[in-house]
């Protein structure tokens, strides 16, 4: 059985709050919010980092970004705006080797990032 906490999280044998659920994504809400909307959108395959996509992933990323502006929408962010982020590897401080889409938003961010 996979180790990976998020490929756990879409078994069902980690609980997590899930907000969306579809047959290639599954959205739920970060244990460790840095905002007060904080959504992880993963491919229900596991799939590395950004790294790792081939170009049989390009409609699979494309919907998830286009989930992530329904649930914006869903969490009444999408006109005061949000961001999305893809950490990858560690000098972006990638923690968890699942990809996912950070969806942030809820209250104004500073800008630049990093
Ligand atoms: P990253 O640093 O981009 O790899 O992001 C990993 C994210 O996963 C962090 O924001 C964590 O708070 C979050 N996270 C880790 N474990 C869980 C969990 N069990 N349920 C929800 N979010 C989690």
């Amino acid at each position: 059985m996979s180790e990976c906490i998020f490929c756990k999280i879409i078994t069902g044998d980690i609980p997590s709050t899930t907000v969306f659920r579809d047959e290639q994504v599954t959205a739920f809400r970060d244990i460790n919010p840095a905002a007060p909307t904080h959504i992880l959108l993963v491919p229900n395959r596991h799939i590395d980092s950004v790294n790792a996509l081939t170009g049989e992933d390009e409609q699979l990323v494309g919907h998830l970004v286009k989930v992530a502006g329904q649930l914006a929408a869903q969490e009444g962010i999408a006109e005061g705006g949000y961001r999305l982020i893809i950490n990858t590897n560690a000098d972006a401080g990638q923690t968890v080797f699942h990809i996912h889409l950070h969806l942030l938003g809820g209250s104004p961010m500073k800008h630049p990032m990093g």
